[in-house]
């Protein structure tokens, strides 16, 4: 049986719409499946009754944004009570300061002359959609404006730190999206621990500072073959009793790199976060 419990829907900044993603997951087999757009759970509400239909079990999710020591790190929340009103709150204030940070960015970019001969907040507006806006759809704009030829470009030429359209973000503390992801009586959890380029020290007192926080677990696979960061985090789940989680951040169908449910398995050691949840699922017979 497929889980995966790391994906995005056009609710935030992936290209299917929520009921599209369904469709996604019954062709690849995925039974069990967390939405987890940025700083929404709208795209999981859009999708539940379908999902149902479809024979698909969907679990609440999100992936928030938030600051720990100056850097971003995405945290995500499993399992939780989506009509919570202080998480839902939480959510709301990152998604304000998500506008404001996309606002400041065309403000920047717009004042460079290659770009003065485009509409950037209307061909933004169009590429956000019904969406909650991230840096995505800017490098989406700009790669339908042949700017750049993909993502990677993007963020290499014009999107990150010390080029002309970063702007630095800012995010609520760490241990506050923790806590609301707990107010919800939901699971924290550290996405993709890898991406961050962190050492190994660093991220051990990330882990910490979570724990601290009251999170309580790790995404440990990522990706669809065993690598030794995959059992770097295996080993870092067990050291620091986290649950472990598996999540494929799948965004849109032409990153042929990252499909849906297209995961390794938890290493043997783990305690997989589903025996977790509120209604445990059940894998090969086991919890
Ligand atoms: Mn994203
Ligand atoms: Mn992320
Ligand atoms: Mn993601």
């Amino acid at each position: 049986m497929k889980v995966d419990f790391h994906c995005h829907t056009t609710a935030s900044d992936g290209s299917l719409n929520p009921s599209e993603l369904i469709d996604l997951a019954v062709q690849y087999e995925v039974e069990t499946l967390a939405i987890t757009d940025h700083d929404t759970t709208s795209g999981y509400s859009q999708a539940l009754e379908y999902a149902t239909k479809k024979g698909i079990r969907l679990i609440p999710g999100v992936e928030a944004s938030c600051d720990w020591q100056g850097h971003t790190i995405h945290i995500v929340g499993l399992d939780f009570d989506p009509d919570n009103e202080e998480l839902q709150k939480g959510l709301e204030l990152i998604r304000a300061l998500r506008q404001k940070r996309a606002d400041a960015m065309i403000d920047k970019l717009a004042a460079r002359p290659n770009f003065q001969k485009l509409d950037l907040a209307d061909l933004l507006e169009q590429q956000i959609g019904e969406g909650v806006v991230g840096r995505g759809h800017f490098a989406q704009l700009l790669i339908e404006q042949n700017y750049v030829k993909n993502s990677q470009q993007a963020f290499d030429k014009y999107l990150k730190k010390g080029r002309v359209g970063y702007v630095k973000s800012e995010w609520p503390d760490l241990a506050d999206v923790v806590n609301w992801i707990k107010q919800a009586n939901g699971i924290a959890v550290i996405a993709h621990p890898g991406i961050y380029k962190f050492t190994s020290r660093k991220l051990n007192r990330l882990i910490e500072d979570f724990i601290t926080a009251g999170g309580q677990g790790i995404e440990v696979v990522n990706h669809p073959r065993p690598s030794s960061d995959m059992m770097g985090m295996a080993e870092r789940a067990k050291r620091y009793d986290l649950l472990a989680s598996i999540g494929s951040d799948f965004h849109r169908p032409e990153h042929s790199w990252r499909g849906l449910g297209w995961l390794a398995p938890l290493p043997e050691h783990c305690t997989p976060v589903w025996e977790h949840f509120k209604k445990p699922l059940f894998i090969n017979g086991k919890p």
